[in-house]
């Protein structure tokens, strides 16, 4: 893609001695007594001078190239500078669905590419792009245009996370009826019922969710595809169907006693802790007491989550207990800094063994093994081994077990001529998102496992194009 704005007159060599503006951050003293968000990011003022930095370099621009869904950085950084936000806003939203939620949430895969990291480090690309689509959205500058004369295509897409919203986007605009299910009492997947509140504010997800609607989506909530209603059903009443469904089944270490009373599962104990009582299943509608001992087993993103929930629902001593190093640790490293402030441990090259219960029945120690690394396996880190005779007994009162997520498998199950593959994976062509299945198309968390919202929302931007072409009639394989 050619950036919008060709070339500006900049100084390059005054620009590069420009340092990072700095954005606003809650202490962790204060933040660790509420579940608000965290970073406040940038203001008018601060956002222009960081968006200043940008040496608008010429194409292809590093930034962009790292960028999943090819937004057209260099323009933003531009408009931002010159203090047009809602231009810079409307830059991001022609290719992302979500600018407020990945600004907040990805890891900035477009900042590691940012030439300025090698300097006095990237410019917060991320930061500027939440902060300008909030200034959108408060301004009412973003409404999702439709066209006035319909196509008559009926399009049901299952899911409503970020690749289900970047296809029901995709497809209203194109004119189409679009129908999103949800097997959650609201709309918007794991950017509601997983994501924490102090990392994307619910209200941010619900303002996008309402776009939608008031651009002519149809939601259908409560409704899990494959038992309430089958894939073959919607297709005898749809023209084409989309499966966005994440992976959002949790994977589990079974091991003695991990279903004592007092061990969650990561997805159960972030829902309970973090989304409002009157939009959860009644089952999940308990806060957990987790008592002052906690002990989180992971090293993603989502034992983060979970760690630093804990420490908001008053634990005194949080511990995330991984068994690589911090080397191969797969998630955010300002997310994991971010968890230190706030008092979290993470202990490195251990793994549990065994839960063992209190007089109460409920977990009140575990075993833990001492490991060291070995050689790489097929994931290229290396291997952690346990290392014989390193057994330690700790105390706690609550685990979250956070190891590892799939697919919902019944979607495979249950439709006849949809290949999956392993742990329920759903089969399809990488190039277009078509599943085994005519009619049927797929792409997010749903094909390659867990993976960033910004790889979600490309890889469903490119199962749309697919959908359309399908829906033209035209042979969607060709290309
Ligand atoms: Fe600007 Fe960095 Fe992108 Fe260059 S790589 S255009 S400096 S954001």
């Amino acid at each position: 893609m050619l950036s919008e704005i060709e070339s500006h007159p900049v100084d390059r060599k005054a620009r590069v001695q420009l340092k990072p503006v700095g954005y606003l951050k809650r202490s962790a003293a204060e933040r660790v007594c509420d579940f608000d968000e965290v970073i406040l990011g940038f203001n008018g003022d601060l956002a222009a001078e960081e968006a200043a930095r940008c040496l608008q370099c010429p194409e292809p621009q590093p930034c962009m190239l790292n960028c999943p869904a090819g937004n057209d950085i260099p323009a933003a950084l531009w408009h931002i500078s010159q203090s047009e936000f809602i231009a810079a806003a409307q830059v991001f939203a022609a290719t992302s669905p979500l600018p407020e939620v990945c600004g907040r949430v990805c890891p900035n895969l477009c900042q590691e590419g940012c030439v300025l990291s090698q300097r006095w480090g990237a410019v917060s690309i991320g930061k500027l792009e939440a902060f300008v689509a909030d200034e959108a959205r408060l301004a009412d500058g973003l409404m999702i245009a439709v066209p006035i004369e319909k196509t008559g295509h009926r399009v049901a897409v299952v899911g409503s996370g970020p690749a289900g919203i970047t296809v029901a986007e995709d497809m209203i605009k194109l004119g189409h009826e679009v129908t999103v299910f949800e097997a959650w009492p609201e709309p918007g997947g794991v950017l509601i019922y997983g994501i924490p509140n102090f990392k994307l504010d619910k209200s941010i997800v619900m303002y996008k969710i309402q776009d939608l609607l008031d651009a002519g989506v149809k939601f259908v909530t409560n409704t899990r595809v494959g038992e309430d209603i089958t894939v073959d059903e919607l297709l005898g009443q749809y023209d084409a169907v989309f499966l966005g469904t994440g992976a959002g089944v949790q994977a589990a270490m079974n091991i003695p006693g991990e279903d004592l009373p007092g061990i969650f599962k990561s997805t159960d104990f972030l829902v309970r802790a973090n989304v409002p009582q009157d939009i959860l299943p009644e089952e999940q509608q308990t806060i957990p007491d987790v008592g002052q001992k906690v002990a989180v087993i992971g090293g993603g993103d989502t034992a983060v989550d979970c760690a630093r929930t804990a420490i908001r629902l008053g634990a005194e001593e949080v511990h995330i207990v991984y068994r690589r190093t911090e080397a191969e640790m797969p998630g955010n490293a300002g997310e994991r800094k971010i968890c230190l402030e706030e008092g979290v441990q993470i202990d490195y090259l251990q793994a549990p063994v065994e839960y063992y219960p209190g007089e109460n029945g409920r977990v009140h120690s575990m075993k833990i093994v001492k490991m060291e690394l070995g050689e790489p396996d097929k994931s290229g880190r290396r291997r952690p081994i346990p290392i014989e005779g390193s057994e330690f007994i700790r105390e706690v009162d609550t685990v979250v077990l956070a190891v590892g997520y799939w697919p919902d498998p019944l979607l495979g199950e249950k439709t006849e001529g949809l290949e999956t593959h392993k742990w329920g994976l759903i089969k399809v062509d990488e190039s277009n998102g078509a599943t085994s299945k005519d009619g049927v198309f797929a792409a997010g968390d749903n094909v390659h496992g867990p993976d960033l919202v910004i790889t979600a929302i490309a890889s469903a931007h490119r199962a749309a194009e697919s959908i359309q072409k399908y829906l033209e009639g035209q042979v969607y394989l060709d290309e």
